[in-house]
Order: structure tokens, then sequence, then C-alpha cells
């Protein structure tokens, strides 16, 4: 796929705008166009991969400075005290629907379970 198709990848590039709250040479997040919670952001890599069914031992670090960033973003933003809740939706049953890997990390609210 070509990054210009992928919505994800322009945020990435700057080529789309976005609400940033984090970026550095790997990993950029921002929030979700459609709040499903009052905190809802969306961590990526800049990296194109489909979602986590791609990724590879090789990716075992960078896989783990998803996850880093986004403890570290539910602190700054002030929902760790609380609770949160960190998604990533994989393929159709999933609910994946843009296909660049992101975790969703929503929280300010009580969130229900099971997941719809
Ligand atoms: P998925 O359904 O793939 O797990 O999540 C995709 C998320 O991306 C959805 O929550 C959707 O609201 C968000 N989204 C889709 N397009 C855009 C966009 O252009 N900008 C931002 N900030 N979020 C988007
Ligand atoms: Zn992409």
């Amino acid at each position: 796929m070509q990054r210009s198709s992928c919505i994800f990848c322009r945020i990435a590039d700057g080529d789309l705008p976005a609400n940033r709250v984090h970026e550095d040479d790997e990993i950029v997040a921002f929030h979700d166009l459609s709040p499903q919670a009052p905190t809802h952001i969306l961590v990526i890599p800049r990296r194109h991969i489909v979602s986590a069914e791609e990724l590879t031992g090789d990716d075992a670090a960078l896989a783990g400075r998803l996850l880093l960033v986004a403890g570290g973003l539910a602190r700054s933003e002030g929902i760790a005290e609380g609770g949160y809740r960190l998604v990533t939706n994989v393929g159709t049953d999933g609910g994946q629907s843009v296909p660049h890997l992101h975790l969703h990390l929503l929280g300010g609210r009580a969130m229900g379970w099971p997941p719809g």
C-alpha cells in the first residue's frame, strides 16, 4: 500500500491534520476524530503495519513502546488514576475500520464489559 492512500500514514507524515499529543521518531498519538469517551487517543507507529496480526518478533521493541507511550499519555492526560482501557481492533470481526495498527486509549468514564 502507498502511504498516500492510508489516512493514518498521512496523519503521521503531517499531510492530514490531527490534534497530536505525542510524536517521536517511531510513534505518533492524536485525538480520535469521533471520541467514544472523554479521553480517546489513538497511538500509532509511523511505519505502515496493518494490524497487530502483522507484528513479528522484529517488532517487539516497537510493540512495547506503543504500550509505554499509551501509558505515559494516560498519566499526562490525567486518566491513569481512575483507570483506562487500551484496545486494538484487528480485522473484520475485531471491528477494525482503519487498516493501520493503532491503540485506542480510552478513559474519563467507567467502561463496560463485555465489549460490543
Ligand atoms: P478502528 O475502528 O480501526 O479500531 O479505529 C479507527 C478509529 O479512527 C476510529 O475510532 C475513528 O473515529 C478514527 N478515525 C478515522 N478517521 C480519522 C481521522 O481522519 N482522524 C482522526 N483523528 N481519527 C480518525
Ligand atoms: Zn498506514
